[in-house]
C-alpha cells in the first residue's frame, strides 16, 4: 500500500501554519509499514483540489485528507471528494446525534450550518469525533482507500489513533481481492434486474455493475486475510451470477475485449477467419488486426461496399442481389461463403445492413445480417440495432465477434 497525504487549507500555503498533520500521519504510517510517497498541500479551492485528487488517484492507493471538513463556506473537502468519486452526499443520523450532543455538552446553540457537518459521502464508514464536531470518513473502492479527517490537530490526532490506525491495521491484514466479469449482449439495466437481490444483499464480496461502450462489466470484490478464502468467496458469487446470466459472460479482467477473446479462441483451435464487410467498411478487420500476431488467425477481407464488388469479388449471385437485395439473409450467406473461399480461411464472416442515416432498399435503419460460414454450414444472424450510424457500425462488429466466440 502506498500513501499520499493531502492537507487542505490556504493558511498552510500562506505560511501561517506548518503542516504538522502530515508529519504526524507520516510518522504513524511509517510505524505501520505503509509507504508515504507524497505530501500534497492545496488551498481551499475546489478546482485545484480536484486536480490534486486526480493526480493522487493515479499514483497512490491510500489517500488521506486533513482539513476542510468544517461548517464554513471555505470547507469543501467533502464536496470535492464526493464529486471526484461520483458519490452522493447524505446526512448521517449517528453523526447528527453526536453533533447535537456536542452542543448540549458545550451549552451552546446549534446553528444551521453546523448541520452540514453531519453530511457524509454515501457508503462511507463514519469516524466519530470526540473533540469536535466534524466526523471523519473512510471510503473504500477496489483500488483506493480515502480517509477524510478534520484539520485541527487536537481533533485529527485522536481520530487517527482511535479509529484510523485500527482500521489500517485490519485493512493490511484483510486486503481486497477483486474479479472483473465482462458481459456482452445484455444491457446494464437488464443485468442489474437479474442480479438485483445479489447486488443489494452482498457485503463480502460486493458486486458493482458498470456500463461501458456496448457492454457491461461486473466487479466482484472480496475482503479476507487469506487469499484462498477470498478466491472461494469470489467463486461462490460468480457461480450464482453464471447460473443467471452466464450465457452473456465473455471474459475476465479490465484488459480483455471481445476481439481479444475471439483471437485467443481461434489461435487455440488453429482456425483462420476472413471477412466480407459491407456496412462495417473494414471495422471488423481493423479491430482484429489491432492485435499483435493477428496474422495467425486472420487471412484478409473484402470491403464489398457496392453490389458490383459483392458480385465480382465475392461471387454473390446477381439473382440474389436483384431479388433479395444486398441487405438480406441470402446475401449475407453468400458473402460469408465468398470471403471464406476467396481468402482460403476456415471461417468466413460477413456484415451487411443499414447503418443510416437513410434507409436502403426499403429496409429500416439498424437492420443487420451477419453470416458465418465454416466447412459444415452457413448461419445467418439477423439483428435490429438502435443508435447513430457510428453506434450501429460499432455494435455490428461486436455482435460479429460475439457470434464467432459462441
Ligand atoms: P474546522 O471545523 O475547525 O473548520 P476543518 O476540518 O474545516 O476544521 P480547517 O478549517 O482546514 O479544518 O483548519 C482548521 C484549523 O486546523 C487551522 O486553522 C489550523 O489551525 C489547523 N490545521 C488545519 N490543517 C492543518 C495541518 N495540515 N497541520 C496542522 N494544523 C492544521
Ligand atoms: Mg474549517
Amino acid at each position: 500500500m502506498n500513501a499520499e497525504i493531502i492537507a487542505v487549507g490556504s493558511e498552510l500555503l500562506l505560511g501561517q501554519i506548518a503542516n504538522t498533520n502530515a508529519q504526524f500521519i507520516s510518522e504513524q504510517l511509517a510505524e505501520l509499514g505503509i509507504n508515504v510517497f507524497f505530501h500534497t498541500v492545496v488551498g481551499d479551492n475546489p478546482k485545484r483540489l480536484e486536480q490534486v485528487i486526480h493526480i493522487a488517484q493515479t499514483r497512490s492507493n491510500l489517500i488521506i485528507f486533513t482539513g476542510g471538513l468544517g461548517p464554513t463556506k471555505d470547507d469543501l473537502t467533502k464536496e470535492v471528494v464526493a464529486k471526484c468519486l461520483g458519490r452522493a452526499l447524505v446526512t448521517d443520523k449517528t453523526a447528527m446525534d453526536q453533533i447535537e450532543a456536542y452542543f448540549i455538552k458545550q451549552g451552546r446553540v446549534m446553528t444551521e450550518n453546523n448541520r452540514r457537518q453531519a453530511i457524509i459521502l454515501e457508503g462511507s464508514h463514519v469516524l466519530p469525533n470526540n473533540n469536535g464536531m466534524a466526523p471523519g470518513m473512510i471510503i473504500e473502492n477496489p483500488e483506493h482507500r480515502y480517509i477524510l479527517m478534520p484539520g485541527p490537530p487536537s481533533e485529527m490526532r485522536p481520530m487517527f489513533l482511535n479509529s484510523v490506525k485500527p482500521y489500517l491495521m485490519n485493512d493490511l491484514n484483510e486486503p481486497l481481492h477483486s474479479r472483473v466479469l465482462r458481459f456482452f449482449g445484455i444491457g446494464e439495466s437488464a443485468l442489474e434486474t437479474e442480479l438485483m437481490d445479489l447486488i443489494d444483499s452482498q457485503t463480502n464480496p460486493t458486486l458493482a455493475p458498470l456500463a461501458k461502450e456496448g457492454e457491461v462489466t461486473l466487479r466482484l470484490t472480496a475482503k479476507h486475510k487469506d487469499a484462498a478464502v477470498a478466491q472461494e468467496l469470489l467463486n461462490d458469487l460468480e457461480q450464482k451470477i453464471q447460473s443467471r446470466v452466464g450465457q452473456f459472460l465473455y471474459g475476465y479482467g479490465d484488459a480483455t475485449s471481445l476481439p481479444k477473446v475471439v483471437f485467443e479462441l481461434l489461435k487455440e483451435k488453429h482456425l483462420t477467419v476472413a471477412a466480407a464487410e459491407s456496412l462495417t467498411g473494414g471495422l471488423f478487420s481493423q479491430q482484429l488486426t489491432d492485435l499483435p500476431g493477428a496474422s495467425s488467425v486472420f487471412k484478409g477481407a473484402v470491403v464489398s461496399y457496392t453490389n458490383q464488388v459483392k458480385g465480382h469479388l465475392l461471387e454473390v449471385a446477381q439473382t440474389t442481389l436483384d431479388n433479395a437485395g444486398a441487405v438480406s439473409r441470402a446475401c449475407a450467406e453468400e458473402m460469408a461463403i465468398g470471403a471464406k473461399k476467396q481468402c482460403g480461411s476456415d471461417i468466413g464472416i460477413s456484415f451487411t445492413g443499414v447503418a443510416g442515416p437513410s434507409t436502403e432498399e426499403g429496409q429500416p435503419i439498424g437492420t443487420v445480417f451477419i453470416g458465418i460460414a465454416d466447412d459444415n454450414e452457413t448461419v445467418v444472424h439477423a439483428l435490429e440495432l438502435n443508435g447513430s450510424r457510428a453506434a450501429i457500425r460499432k455494435r455490428t462488429v461486436l455482435h460479429g465477434f460475439d457470434f464467432l466466440r459462441r
